[in-house]
């Protein structure tokens, strides 16, 4: 059992201690721990410049020690992307020793998904009217970034969304998908499923099976696991799921 997507106070989104998260992970028989806070620098977004490495680390290494009988530690991030401030970036991946890096997309022309899905989705009546490709252009300038292992949550927008029938985004940017998930394989990085789309009104984890479907006909054999935690409860959701899908298709899970 391995949980590799976890927020703590140190995301400006979640007010959770890092002990009271270990001691969650344990009670809940977890092998592997990792951290993943946010690191942001998009001048709209309220993390912006939010993330203290060097706090973090001390604390990290205070827990990893205390329990290191009961629970296995590591210490990753998860950065959003944006091409402008990819400097910024590498030299906070330079500056901390993260045993691992997420990178995910959480901005679309510099808008938070959030509020991009929800104007672009604004008076459409239907999925077909709504023109997603921007989401897919930014997607695949993180692959193309590549300095990173796991890629986040790779069909996020459906979080947000207010529609239901993603299978049709899913054919539609298909070739997206396919040169993506090509560049992913070839590059060495990893695929995550992120079980927090159980927890949201699309019901479903990120990515959808047809999405891994594709990850694995095209060579893809390695995913890692995370609940994106944000609260207590969270940690772990929906893993029941998330093992049968990996069973299925015979993936490997990924440790740092
Ligand atoms: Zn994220
Ligand atoms: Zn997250």
């Amino acid at each position: 059992m391995i949980d590799l997507h976890n927020h703590s106070l140190y995301s400006y989104d979640s007010k959770r201690k890092m002990e009271d998260i270990v001691i969650e992970g344990i009670s809940k028989d977890l092998d592997i721990l990792g951290f993943s806070d946010h690191l942001d620098f998009n001048k709209n977004d309220p993390g912006n410049m939010f993330y203290k490495g060097e706090n973090q680390l001390e604390e990290f290494s205070f827990l990893k020690k205390k329990y290191s009988q009961k629970i296995k530690l590591f210490l990753g991030i998860e950065s959003s992307y944006e091409k402008d401030y990819e400097d910024k970036i590498i030299s906070s991946f330079k500056k901390f020793p993260f045993d691992y890096k997420i990178v995910s997309l959480h901005f679309v022309d510099g808008v938070v998904i959030s509020d991009w899905i929800v104007n672009l989705e604004k008076d459409k009546k239907s999925i077909f009217e709504v023109d997603y490709e921007k989401y897919f252009i930014q997607l695949e300038s993180i692959v193309d970034f590549k300095i990173f292992n796991i890629l986040g949550h790779i069909d996020y927008y459906k979080k947000y969304s207010k529609f239901t029938n993603h299978r049709e985004t899913f054919k539609r940017y298909q070739n997206y998908y396919e040169r993506i998930l090509r560049k992913v394989i070839k590059n060495g990085n990893i695929l995550e499923i992120n079980s927090s789309g159980l927890r949201h009104k699309c019901k479903e984890q990120f990515p959808s099976v047809e999405i891994l479907k594709l990850y694995k006909d095209l060579g893809g054999e390695i995913v890692s696991i995370g609940s994106d935690s944000h609260k207590t409860g969270d940690i772990a959701f929906g893993f029941d799921r998330i093992q049968n899908i990996i069973k299925d298709f015979k993936f490997k899970v990924y440790k740092p």
